[in-house]
């Protein structure tokens, strides 16, 4: 017998949560005073529980005899979420191709491509767009038309799209939860401590519509040396918790899993092929400690909830700001065992998109906004050279070890396309750099960044690594920074 109408007391609500609800509830009344399409977009970060605030509110209007549509864009979305909202005791039917729906239940699940195929659409009092940031193509829009008047509830970690552009052509008002920052002060999310210790080369790969070219890019990083990177300081930072990879493709994925088994860490891959018993044995096995490393590719999307999972691997490089935060997002869960998450970037993302808990402020009308003025988000990290955590340029001493940034009160700053290093200092320093082009070292890779028609990030990055000893220069250009490196240290 099925459950028809699932029931809100089985879901229990944050206050925060409970906010967002009442106004999202606020802001379609308000719409609807002023005559305008109900569509809402609740703004919440990874870990927030979207899918609880949803399956609250699915219960609720069940409860009043509403009929609601829930529209996911992919078919591996249709499933998880199916799966998500049994979890959650709401039975449901799934509109979607070969698969026996159950039309008879309030409650509809469907993939936006099978409905915009069927002749006859189902009824709905009330819709859930879910990865809202998706929603702009032409048949979401044409679905949509389909119901006038219909509330519109679209849901997202970040509103905006790959070229930028907001949401406002579908959605009239947004509803915002508290961020990262916040959700994790409150015990909500798991504070994260990031490292990033190798950069790829991305200079091949292009970039197309937002993203880049997934051939190319696999090619750039599906390479033994830089997988030998990954194995390598996972056994240094993070050996002993349970882990998850984000690869580019399932050939990348594999290659990682075979040099973690190299070294005897038990690892397995995942991808969207993978049967879902397999894919429950392996969440089980990670928990257990039976399996230390789950390497993927794209399935550890939406609704995958293994809280003690407690680092992050970033292997595929993303200009997707939204991707980046949701991979980030899976490793922020809060569980017993962890007291703080671990990202391992070895993806460049943390340089490119900043920390998975700045504060960003999002319009409906435009690209995603920062609330002080728009910085290159790698000019806000500051890396440690000696263990290679990633922390904010607004503190001198890494985090995790202590380390001392090396010349304490100065800043990178960019000015007019120029690499320069400012001091700061209150008290008299006894050397002083005027710029940072001064280092032999430095200025090497500024030329060659010139020469390959690289950016100044890629230039820093390649001196970092040379201060680390892991890429080499010229012997005359490693004299002269050798020399003017005791000169800098002699004199303090
Ligand atoms: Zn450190």
């Amino acid at each position: 017998m099925e459950i028809v109408a699932p029931s809100s007391a089985a879901v229990q609500l944050y206050d925060y949560q409970r906010t967002a609800v009442e106004d999202l509830r606020g802001a379609i009344r308000a719409l609807r005073r002023e005559s305008r399409d109900p569509r809402v977009l609740l703004v919440a970060p990874t870990g927030a529980g979207k899918g609880t605030i949803a399956s609250w509110m699915i219960a609720a209007a069940c409860a009043k005899g509403s009929r609601i549509l829930f529209l996911v864009n992919r078919r591996t979305l249709v499933q998880d979420l199916s799966r998500r909202l049994y979890r959650l005791g709401v039975a449901h039917g799934v509109i979607m191709a070969s698969n026996p729906s159950k039309p008879w239940l309030p409650v509809q699940v469907a993939s936006i491509d099978t409905l915009q195929r069927r002749p006859h659409v189902p009824p709905a009092d009330l819709i859930f767009v879910d990865e809202a940031h998706f929603s702009l193509s032409n048949i979401w829009l044409s679905v949509i038309a389909k119901y006038p008047g219909v509330p519109v509830i679209g849901m997202t970690a970040t509103p905006c799209r790959a070229d930028g552009r907001g949401l406002g052509d579908l959605f009239n008002e947004m509803v915002e939860c508290p961020g990262t920052a916040e959700l994790t002060e409150r015990g909500h999310l798991a504070p994260a401590r990031i490292f990033a210790p190798s950069q790829p080369d991305l200079s091949g790969v292009q970039v197309q519509a937002g993203e880049y070219n997934q051939k190319q890019l696999a090619s750039a990083v599906d390479k033994g040396q830089l997988i030998g990177d990954i194995v390598e300081h996972w056994a240094r930072l993070a050996k002993g918790r349970p882990s998850v990879v984000f690869a580019v493709n399932v050939e990348h994925s594999r290659h990682i899993v075979s040099q973690f088994e190299a070294v005897g860490i038990s690892a397995q891959h995942v991808d969207a092929n993978t049967p879902d018993a397999d894919r429950d044995r392996l969440w089980a096995d990670l928990e257990t400690g039976r399996v230390q490393i789950c390497s993927s590719v794209g399935v550890i999307s939406y609704g995958w909830d293994v809280p003690c999972v407690s680092c992050g691997i970033l292997a595929r490089p993303t200009k997707s700001l939204a991707l980046y935060l949701q991979q980030c997002g899976r490793v922020l869960r809060t569980h017993a065992s962890k007291e703080f998450a671990i990202i391992l970037d070895h993806a460049g993302s943390v340089l490119e998109h900043g920390f998975p808990d700045d504060e960003r402020s999002w319009t409906l009308d435009g690209a995603r906004k920062r609330k002080k003025p728009e910085r290159d988000p790698a000019l806000s990290v500051r890396m440690c050279l000696q263990c290679w955590c990633a922390f904010r340029s607004t503190q001198t001493q890494c985090p995790a070890c202590g380390w001392q940034y090396i010349s304490q009160k100065a800043e990178i700053k960019t000015a007019a396309g120029e690499l320069q290093e400012l001091t700061e200092s209150p008290k008299p320093q006894p050397y002083r750099i005027k710029k940072l082009s001064d280092n032999p070292a430095f200025a090497y890779f500024q030329q060659q960044a010139e020469a390959r028609e690289k950016s100044h990030r890629w230039a820093w990055m390649q001196y970092q690594l040379f201060t680390e000893g892991k890429i080499g220069a010229p012997d005359s250009i490693f004299a002269a920074w050798q020399q003017y490196e005791r000169g800098r240290r002699g004199a303090a």
